[in-house]
């Protein structure tokens, strides 16, 4: 079973992910897009850190939301209200539970991830975070590992695609040839999920 804890110390481990990654995603950000993607979430997710160090919500809907929330109002860049519609979306799916199984959080993050293209509007193939999240979701199924896994796979495959959404499509066929830096954070959550299940 996951508790309250077990997604506390998932927001505190992609906090910490984040910020030895900034610089990278910051890199990624640059040729197709505005060079700012490693100090939007490592904002955000410093913010999410602190606040649920402070307010220590009790249940594993409450962590979600509650980290969602936050992102929203720390991120000024797309990818803030994206990841935060993610985590809000996957919390209330979560309801009031204690604690929940690997099971019904593998449900609940399938409604975020879909809330996430509803808010967007992408789909695979679009070059985003969602080639990295929904092969993630796809293999959760199997495991942590196995999603974490299908994360970085997702995220490699976005080099030779063509941005369809967001910053990096107005740059059309240019954008061709480069990892997209959302795609690449979202694997980063995803290992952190592993890293704190211990797979
Ligand atoms: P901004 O583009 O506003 O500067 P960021 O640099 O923080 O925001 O985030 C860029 C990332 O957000 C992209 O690499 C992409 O993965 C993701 N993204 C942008 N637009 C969308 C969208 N419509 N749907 C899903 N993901 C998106
Ligand atoms: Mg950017």
């Amino acid at each position: 079973m996951l508790d309250a804890d077990f997604f506390r110390r998932w927001m505190t481990a992609t906090a910490v992910s984040v910020d030895r990654e900034a610089e990278r995603l910051t890199a990624l950000d640059s040729p197709i897009g505005d060079a700012d993607h490693g100090s939007n979430l490592q904002r955000g997710f410093t913010a999410v850190a602190a606040t649920l160090e402070k307010e220590s919500p009790d249940t594993p809907g409450a962590v979600l939301t509650l980290a969602g929330r936050r992102l929203i109002s720390t991120v000024g860049g797309a990818s803030g209200p994206l990841y935060g519609t993610l985590l809000r979306r996957t919390g209330k799916a979560l309801g009031e539970a204690g604690e929940v199984t690997e099971e019904q959080f593998a449900v609940a993050l399938r409604e975020g991830v879909d809330a996430v293209m509803t808010l967007g509007g992408a789909a695979p193939g679009d070059k985003t975070m969602i080639d990295a999240l929904v092969p993630a979701v796809d293999a959760l199924g199997a495991g942590f590992a196995a999603a974490r896994a299908a994360a970085e796979e997702g995220a490699l495959a976005t080099t030779p695609l063509q941005a369809r959404k967001g910053r990096a499509s107005y740059l059309g066929e240019r954008s061709i040839g480069h990892q997209d830096p959302g795609a690449t954070s979202a694997s980063l959550l995803v290992a952190a999920l592993a890293e704190v299940a211990g797979e």
